[in-house]
């Protein structure tokens, strides 16, 4: 099929968006590299304190009037920044690839979680409706309103540049709060593009920042008195030992979703074909590189006549695949995000070979459609009789990577899902309604898959992990995110 056209054409050093102006930074620019290409796209700049200052005092000048803005006014806005979002679906889409490595398909479902966030957030005056007594003593009435609390800081990982910064700042701004949006210093465009349709949208100066950078940034948005609370996405050594210990410290409010480990399990009775589809998903989907991706395979029960048969299609599906450029509209798995990360996940593939698991499919060699250079694509690879202990059957790899273990039924599935310390998307494959029951309520996990290989929740459910794939109370999307945003001042009133 037709190679897309790229949308980022021209390399430009990106600036930030404080105060609804388009600002340079003064910190030094790194580059941004296509992985499928390893050709520069654009220079991001590492942004200093002093920026960030600049930037949470806008968000600081913005809210006196913001928090006044009625919420249907505020959501004015966001319908008109969910049409321009339609408007250039395909662009946002595209310039995701370009920056990411991600297939423009993957890309295209990116674009339209992230909307929908939007239209969620569109609906939220009736959520900040307040509760209210009469009469709680003579002639004294008491109410309950939720109110916006000042400035948030939004944090993002590198692995869904467009969707995860929407899945706060929709409901930070529509409750009547300003924010300030930090993106991955790999995959900074996306969220640029998106300063573009919110000043075109015509949101006031200062309600929707931008700085760019790493931990420079993060460590200014942790430490900022005017900052009220973070909400977090990225690795759980960041989330928990840098952003939720810090805003410990200094008494803010903390969402932060972390890493994962997520195991499917697999029983006899499943519907082989949909669940091997699935499993292609959810293990090779976005090269793995999805906090929702499927990692361990456990199957549980059986024949060894079903475990051989189910392996050996599951196998065969997987070396299918067509790896590639993704804005080839044929490809099926696009490159990981660096070589750093591709070297990474060699090493897992390396000990977990090491540690005696066996290679069924080995994707250390990948046949790539098209002549791209091979330093960050990787083959999906799948590796059997991994042991749930060993480094590549309980860390975070983040790669086209399937461990399979056996168990001998469900209870030791779970036993062995559970004991893993991570929580965050564990799925069941079954055709029993009990089976799958027994595993809802007993399987440790923020969110659960029945026949389901990717679980993510929609727009309007709240999304977090357990465990240590997440740290804070309240959850993103939804009324969580509503809860999180506002804060709750009673008012108690004598009638005279
Ligand atoms: P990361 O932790 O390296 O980076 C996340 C953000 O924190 C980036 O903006 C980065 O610049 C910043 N950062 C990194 N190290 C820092 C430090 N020491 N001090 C201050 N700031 C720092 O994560 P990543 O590699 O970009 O993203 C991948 C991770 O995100 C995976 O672990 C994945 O599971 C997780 N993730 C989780 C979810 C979820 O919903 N639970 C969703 C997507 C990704």
């Amino acid at each position: 099929m037709a190679l897309l056209e790229e949308p980022v054409k021209q390399e430009r050093t990106l600036r930030n968006f404080i105060a609804g102006e388009w600002v340079e930074s003064t910190g030094e620019a790194v580059d941004v590299v296509n992985p499928a290409k390893m050709t520069r796209i654009a220079r991001v700049p590492i942004s200093t304190k002093g920026e960030v200052d600049s930037a949470v005092a806008a968000a600081k000048d913005a809210f006196a009037e913001w928090r006044r803005t009625t919420p249907l006014a505020r959501a004015r806005l966001l319908f008109r920044l969910k049409e321009l979002m339609e408007e250039n679906f395909e662009e946002i889409s595209r310039i995701q690839t370009q920056e990411h490595g991600k297939t423009i398909d993957e890309s295209r479902g990116e674009t339209r979680r992230g909307i929908e966030n939007v239209e969620v957030a569109c609906g939220i005056a009736m959520l900040l409706q307040g509760d209210y007594s009469q009469d709680v003593a003579q002639g004294i009435d008491e109410w309950v309103v939720p109110s916006p609390l000042g400035v948030f800081g939004i944090i993002a990982p590198f692995n869904f540049p467009w969707m995860i910064p929407l899945w706060s700042a929709p409901y930070a701004v529509a409750a009547g709060n300003c924010i300030v949006i930090k993106p991955s210093s790999e995959v900074p465009l996306s969220q640029d593009y998106l300063g573009q349709l919110v000043e075109e949208a015509g949101f006031p100066p200062g309600v929707w920042n931008i700085v760019q950078g790493g931990r420079t940034v993060v460590t200014a948005l942790l430490e900022h008195p005017d900052i009220a609370g973070i909400t977090f996405v990225g690795s759980t050594p960041t989330g928990r030992d840098v952003v939720y210990r810090k805003c410990g410290e200094t008494g803010k409010r903390v969402l932060a979703q972390c890493g994962a480990k997520n195991f499917m399990t697999v029983m006899p009775d499943c519907d082989v074909e949909r669940t091997i589809a699935a499993m292609m998903t959810s293990f090779f989907g976005n090269a793995g590189q999805r906090c929702l991706a499927a990692a361990n395979c456990v199957i549980a029960g059986g024949s060894t006549a079903f475990y051989d048969r189910f392996v050996e299609r599951v196998v065969a599906a997987a070396s299918t695949i067509r790896i590639g450029y993704g804005l080839d509209e044929s490809t099926q798995m696009g490159p990981l995000r660096d070589p750093s990360k591709k070297q990474r996940v060699l090493g897992y593939i390396e000990q977990g070979i090491q540690d005696g698991a066996r290679p069924l499919l080995d994707g250390r060699s990948p046949n790539v459609q098209g002549d791209y250079p091979a330093t960050c694509f990787l083959g999906p690879t799948i590796l059997e009789d991994v042991d749930p202990d060993s480094k590549v059957g309980s860390e975070e790899i983040f790669g086209p990577v399937m461990s399979i273990m056996r168990a001998k039924d469900l209870s030791q599935a779970i036993d062995i899902t559970n004991a893993n310390p991570f929580g965050n998307g564990h799925s069941i494959f079954t055709s029993s309604g009990a089976t799958a029951r027994r595993f809802m309520y007993d399987v440790e996990s923020g969110n659960v898959g029945i026949n389901i290989g990717v679980v993510a929740p929609m727009a309007f459910f709240p999304f977090g992990g357990v465990k240590d794939s997440f740290f804070g109370t309240l959850h993103a999307q939804g009324k969580d995110a509503v809860r999180f945003f506002t804060d709750t001042k009673v008012t108690i009133q004598r009638w005279f």
